[in-house]
């Protein structure tokens, strides 16, 4: 790459990749044919494994284990379970074969569930999978499998007090020898690979595990005592690496042990490494997200947010370096087990976000407590999965991203510890920003950050990451000195490695200031953009903010005293009072230093916020100006993006770009919720329910090309297209709309 990567190094850089995304699509595949795309990037000859083939499945579990009676599971059958999947037109079968409590096959460790009497249903499941050519993956739980917990006491994970901690399992004890021998049962059917869920250490206290080998196998590891509980020091500090190390050895001694009976098998493991999850589940982004054969994980839009499927496949391709992963979600409406069905338009979205960011997905569908299906469920995904057979083509090609949003598992861990969100608030709310705003991102992890990571985007953004090592310091340093943009965001560098405080900012070098003091204890800070900035030629800045209006920024503040950077707007505190109900929300006061530090250095340009727009914009107190602030910095630093769009903010865009052909892909994903409602009466306020997407909306978006374009399609017959030179007028109703761009 050369010093000042334009648009089309980048480009190049990003085609030069080889291992890139999944899935592989073959280019050149005529739109409407389906059938298997082949990997470009396999041997000929070698057969392509189910995870790289396929775009949508049907992973099929019960409800309500328990053998207090015969009707739980009774009517439970392989080949209906297989023949509805095959209606909805899934491509592969994920069934639970064992959960916390039972096993559903003939197994000889396991205890079978009761009501399948002398039935096997993975053989029925088999039998009728072989006539359709579809791959049967066995779900297999790990944590939470009370029925082994009762069993073998010797197996239980202790927390720092010693005391076992319920449903949960040790990771080095002998449970590992268990659930090879139901692997190797399994085995002997026809799978096509396994689904191990719950490999996390529980999402809160108590914390594990100080079993005695725990102890004994730390002591080895580490050369010291384990910490006598969660100490936030040097042990605490090794504590971590042993909690990852424990199941990241367990995960790979269960794939080795399957690989060597069974190579053909594949192997996944649910992951927890990424947000809203945090160190408390054991994992970490990067080093969690390499085990099995590709990465999985939940989006559960209307638990964790409708941003979340979007950045959950953004997180996982940046953490994984072969681009092999798989969105899941639910199709009920609230829960995994309740017996609603989602509206097809609410699914749909969720299904074409995945497949849009080039990532298989999954749907979860709970069967009755008798073990009987709703056939509502596979009607619906029919119409949506034969959609996405049908635009395979689409699908599999490298994205074109502007900014690099940065991660920092460091920050999450040490300034974050038992509070993720103050460092989530930052990182979330500049994804929300960034997606609405129809600037295209990718993440970089700091677990696997490098130069050339760095240097594949025009810009890089630090949204509030607290803690940055040395290392990272020297490799931001020598990406902006050749030429790249730096967009910086709150109490970014601030913190040391073990989260104190520091007086300097560790990127000061380059931010060209000086740091006067921070305020963390109130967040009511507001930014003032004067009107005068348009004389002064920073009328870039104000674009779809008020001038002279002072908008709450709701977040801690770093006050800078400007050197070589060139300082803009203003940032104020408010007032301060005692005896007042309104004393933590108050109004503007008095000016404490600049909104915005714009400085050179070296070839490259490095924009500092003094304030958290992000973490603003994730919080109570959001304002659309929050989002136009970090839209018009990102364009000062990148003015022209290979594809600028304008449209509502509810649609998302991610572009790609095909290898063998010369067109752009712009896939335009949009959700349309009505108003929702609140189920509880005052006092409860605030619990809003999420929306519910039910139908597709018309709407327009302006689609300008930075390149001459040649011609122009688009994936819904019932869009339109008018084109005048390299900008593209597009008015669809569909939630999701590829626009082929030939160049
Ligand atoms: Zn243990």
């Amino acid at each position: 790459m050369p010093d000042h990567p334009t648009r089309r190094d980048v480009l190049r850089s990003i085609a030069g990749l080889s291992a890139l995304p999944f899935l592989g699509v073959g280019s050149g595949d005529a739109l409407g044919e389906e059938g298997p795309a082949t990997a470009p990037d396999r041997p000929a000859g070698e057969e392509t494994p189910w995870y790289r083939r396929y775009l949508v499945g049907i992973e099929w579990g019960p409800t309500g284990a328990n053998d207090r009676d015969r009707v739980y599971m009774s009517r439970a059958h392989g080949g209906e379970i297989i023949r509805n999947l095959v209606k909805a037109r899934a491509e592969y079968a994920v069934v639970f074969m064992k959960d916390m409590k039972f096993a559903y096959y003939n197994s000889r460790v396991a205890r079978k569930a009761p009501g399948l009497a002398d039935r096997d249903l993975l053989r029925e499941c088999l039998a009728e999978a072989t006539k359709h050519g579809m791959p049967v993956v066995a779900y297999c739980q790990i944590q939470y499998d009370t029925s082994s917990w009762d069993a073998h006491p010797e197996w239980r994970m202790k927390d720092s007090g010693a005391s076992e901690i319920g449903g949960r399992l040790c990771y080095r004890s002998g449970y590992l020898e268990f659930i090879q021998q139901v692997a190797a049962e399994m085995m002997e059917y026809e799978i096509a690979g396994f689904h191990f869920d719950m490999l996390d250490f529980g999402f809160g206290p108590p914390y594990g595990c100080w079993c005695d080998v725990c102890r004994r196998e730390f002591r080895e590891e580490h050369g010291i005592d384990m910490p006598p509980g969660v100490t936030w020091d040097d042990a605490w500090d090794k504590m971590f690496q042993f909690r990852a190390d424990s199941n990241t050895r367990f995960c790979r001694k269960l794939q080795a042990f399957v690989k060597s009976k069974r190579p053909d098998v594949a192997v996944d493991f649910n992951y927890h490494g990424s947000t809203p999850f945090s160190w408390e589940t054991g994992q970490r982004p990067v080093q969690h997200a390499a085990n099995g054969d590709f990465v999985t994980a939940e989006g559960l839009p209307f638990v964790l947010g409708h941003y979340n499927p979007s950045l959950l496949a953004l997180f996982m391709k940046a953490a994984r370096p072969d681009g092999l992963v798989q969105g899941v979600t639910s199709r009920s409406v609230y829960d995994y087990h309740d017996f609603t069905v989602r509206p097809t338009a609410d699914l749909k979205w969720e299904v074409f976000c995945y497949l849009s960011h080039n990532a298989q997905c999954t749907i979860v569908d709970k069967a009755n407590y008798d073990g009987t299906s709703d056939p509502l469920v596979y009607e619906r995904l029919g119409s949506i999965f034969a959609e996405a057979r049908q635009k395979r083509a689409y699908f599999g090609h490298p994205p074109i991203q502007e900014v690099g949003l940065y991660f920092s598992s460091r920050t999450r861990e040490w300034f974050a510890r038992e509070d993720s969100v103050k460092y989530y608030r930052a990182f979330w709310g500049a994804h929300k920003a960034l997606t609405q705003a129809h600037v295209t991102m990718g993440l970089i992890m700091d677990e696997s950050v490098s130069l050339e990571r760095l240097r594949q985007f025009p810009v890089v953004y630090l949204a509030g990451v607290a803690i940055l090592s040395a290392q990272e310091v020297d490799l931001l340093e020598q990406y902006v000195s050749g030429g790249g943009n730096l967009l910086v965001t709150g109490l970014t560098g601030l913190y040391d490695q073990r989260g104190a405080l520091q007086k300097q900012a560790a990127l000061q070098p380059l931010m060209g200031g000086r740091v006067a003091g921070c305020q963390l204890d109130y967040p009511d800070n507001y930014v003032r953009l004067p009107a005068s900035l348009a004389d002064g030629g920073a009328a870039w800045l104000l674009e779809g903010i008020r001038p002279d209006w002072p908008m709450l920024t709701w977040g801690p503040i770093v006050l800078w005293e400007a050197a070589t950077a060139e300082g803009f707007g203003e940032l104020l505190a408010a007032h301060r009072t005692e005896d007042n109900p309104w004393s933590h929300r108050m109004s503007p006061d008095r000016v404490v230093g600049p909104a915005v530090l714009v400085n050179r250095h070296g070839k490259g340009t490095v924009i500092t916020v003094g304030c958290s727009p992000d973490a603003a914009y994730a919080d109570n107190y959001r304002m659309p100006e929050h989002r136009r602030l970090l839209s018009n910095l990102v364009r000062r630093l990148h003015p022209e993006p290979e594809v600028s769009v304008e449209a509502p903010p509810n649609v998302e865009i991610v572009v790609t770009q095909d290898q063998a052909r010369p067109r752009l892909l712009v896939h335009l994903l949009s959700f349309f919720g009505p108003p929702t409602a609140a189920e509880v009466a005052f006092a409860n306020g605030r619990r809003v329910l999420p929306p519910l997407m039910e139908e597709e909306l018309p709407y327009r978006a302006r689609v300008r090309v930075k390149r001459p374009l040649a011609n122009v399609r688009t994936s819904e017959p019932s869009a339109t297209l008018s084109v005048e030179g390299q900008t593209i007028e597009l008015t669809t109703d569909g939630c999701h709309t590829v626009l082929e761009i030939e160049l």
